[in-house]
């Protein structure tokens, strides 16, 4: 195999909001370079569509400190309020800084940014929903990664597209560089940098309807992971209530937010029972569990009582036209119906990772519960777990997390770049890795063994076993399932052996990411037993703060898992009953 190196200060793994953010902050004080798997502007974050939420009060009386609260009891009062603090204190700036930097927000009559309701934000601690979520009709990601990476080109940020990070250097706890695959030949080069930026985005790709690109595979926690470094709060996988049914296309919450409606087969408003007073736009956790009761008690809709209705008839032609023109293009496109006239057929589907890499509200990545960073590697955005969104995320505050935890990636490789000296990699670096390759592409193809095969028994049984209800057998289950699972994979196969464009071999790549986002999540969710936002066990319905007022830390142990945990960092908020 050819093998190129190259030698930079700084590395960004990942060109979406997060890595993009850190590289505008740290490309003009250093020799730095973006490598990205998907061309910049493929990136998920161009596929978010409702907003990104700051307290700018353009309609009516608002301040951070409720976006904070919101935040916090969104979280299940697992989130670490000085970090939450942060993100709604800058989230202010960000949004003019997006602005000033050519971002097309949408408008209010009087030249201000318009701001819209969505879920959990309220107005003076739970008065009434609250109109944060600033937003670019309901494409407000794509608008978001386009200014970004124009704002990059303009500065000549190094970009390597197309590029696949497969493995990190470390010596000794210190960061030395990253190995990557050239997807369009076969090539791996070596990148010499002693501050290594991970920001690769999500992995709902574990699960069979979601609502993510096939790219959400988790490398950068995978690869982490398989070095030693814990992941974070893992059993908390984000269900959004409103992906179209069967295909698990998001539909944004802003449909709610503009005053949408879920309804049961008999027509019933039915969050009227689940959250009296903010209805529709409780925050994600509760609407999904509501759907998945509604269905399990014979209240959905469809021959066979499996989805429920999100009703927008009673918006109108022109605010549909206008404020949701995507969404309702995907729903004409994929399911054939008109939502100006009909409801459209809808179930929860898999979103959004709470849990991932865990780090410092600086970026930095710890190493262990007691907080010990590892120097020189840092992660943002989906990947990273600060912990801002604890145990259940709300609508708006991630892509408003990537732009401000990605400046301060960004502002850290600065620091650690301008105090330390250029480190060395020899020219053998890259030898686990083009072993790893050569034995993958040794194997003659089998069928039983092939990507494919394992990749959807995998999402088939976390689909099944680990979704939004769980319980101790449901997860003894699946953690049997996935050690049958890793047993066939040591044996995986595949049948492209060229080295253009084999995504086959990128694939069996990522499925073992998939399998550790698997274990992790999954053990993690065996071992907490109470109930608390996006995790809900069937058989321990309780919160208990008592005892699990703490974050989980799930290290690899051989081909099994152990967990840490570490206490939450509290701040203005004491956990309170959680009521809508
Ligand atoms: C359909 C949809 C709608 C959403 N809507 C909203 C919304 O309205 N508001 C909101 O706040 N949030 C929303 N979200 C969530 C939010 O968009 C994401 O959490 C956020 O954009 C993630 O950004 P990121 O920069 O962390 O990762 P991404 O944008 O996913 O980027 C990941 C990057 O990592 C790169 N990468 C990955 N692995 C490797 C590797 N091994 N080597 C090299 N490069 C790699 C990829 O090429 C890519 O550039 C939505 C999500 C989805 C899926």
């Amino acid at each position: 195999m050819k093998v190129i190196k190259h030698s930079f200060d700084g590395v960004i793994v990942g060109a979406g909001g997060a890595g993009l953010r850190a590289a505008i902050e740290a490309a003009p004080h250093m020799k730095l370079a973006v490598i990205t798997k998907l061309y910049p502007t493929r990136s998920h974050t161009g596929a978010a569509q409702g907003g990104m939420s700051a307290a700018l009060a353009n309609v009516e009386e608002d301040n951070w400190n409720w976006h904070a609260f919101d935040t916090v009891k969104g979280s299940d009062y697992l989130a670490d309020q000085p970090a939450v603090d942060i993100l709604c204190k800058e989230a202010i700036d960000s949004v003019v800084e997006l602005e000033h930097w050519g971002l097309p927000f949408s408008r209010l009559e009087n030249g201000k940014i318009a701001q819209r309701r969505f879920g959990g934000h309220t107005v003076k601690e739970g008065e009434a929903p609250a109109f944060r979520a600033c937003y670019a009709a309901d494409r407000t990601g794509h608008m978001i990664l386009q200014t970004l990476y124009q704002k990059c080109v303009s500065m000549g940020v190094t970009f390597f597209d197309e590029f696949q990070v497969l493995d990190i250097k470390i010596d000794d706890g210190v960061c030395k560089g990253v190995i990557a695959y050239e997807i369009a030949t076969g090539d791996i080069h070596i990148f010499e940098a002693r501050a290594v930026t991970f920001a690769t985005g999500g992995f709902g790709k574990i699960y069979k309807v979601s609502s993510n690109a096939h790219s959400l595979t988790g490398d950068g926690p995978g690869i982490l992971y398989q070095k030693g470094i814990p992941l974070e709060d893992m059993e908390f996988y984000q269900f959004h209530p409103t992906g179209i049914y069967r295909l698990g296309i998001l539909l944004s919450e802003a449909a709610r937010g503009e005053g949408g409606i879920l309804r049961n087969k008999d027509g019933e408003r039915f969050m009227e029972r689940y959250a009296p007073s903010i209805k529709d736009l409780a925050p994600r956790d509760m609407v999904s569990r509501a759907i998945a009761t509604e269905i399990s008690e014979g209240n959905g809709a469809g021959p066979n009582n499996d989805f429920v209705y999100l009703d927008l008839t009673h918006l109108g032609a022109e605010t549909i036209k206008q404020k949701l023109p995507d969404i309702t293009d995907f729903v004409r496109t994929y399911v054939k119906i008109e939502p100006i006239n009909e409801p459209i057929p809808v179930q929860p589907t898999a979103h959004y990772a709470m849990g991932g890499i865990p780090t410092d509200v600086n970026a930095r990545v710890l190493s262990d519960v007691t907080g010990t960073v590892l120097p020189g590697v840092y992660s943002a955005g989906e990947s990273a777990c600060v912990s801002v969104h604890g145990a259940n995320r709300l609508g708006t505050n991630s892509l408003l997390d990537i732009v401000v935890f990605g400046k301060r990636a960004g502002q850290s490789m600065v620091d650690y770049v301008s105090s330390t000296k250029p480190m060395a990699l020899s020219d053998n670096a890259a030898e686990d890795l083009t072993n790893k390759i050569e034995n993958l592409m040794e194997k003659d193809h089998s069928l039983e063994f092939s990507v494919p095969r394992i990749r959807e028994e995998l999402q088939d049984t976390m689909e099944e076993n680990a979704k939004i209800f769980r319980s101790e057998e449901s997860l003894e289950k699946q953690t049997k399932i996935l050690s049958d699972l890793r047993d066939r994979y040591q044996n995986v196969t595949i049948s492209d052996k060229g080295k253009v464009f084999n995504t086959e071999l990128l694939e069996a790549i990522e499925l073992e990411y998939l399998l550790d986002m698997s274990d992790t999540t999954v053990a993690s969710a065996l071992h907490r037993k109470e109930s608390r936002g996006a995790h809900s066990r069937v058989d321990h319905v309780e919160r208990d703060d008592k005892n699990w007022l703490k974050h989980s830390f799930a290290f690899k142990n051989g081909d099994s898992v152990k967990l840490e945990y570490k206490d939450v960092e509290l701040g203005n908020y004491e956990p309170k009953e959680r009521k809508y």
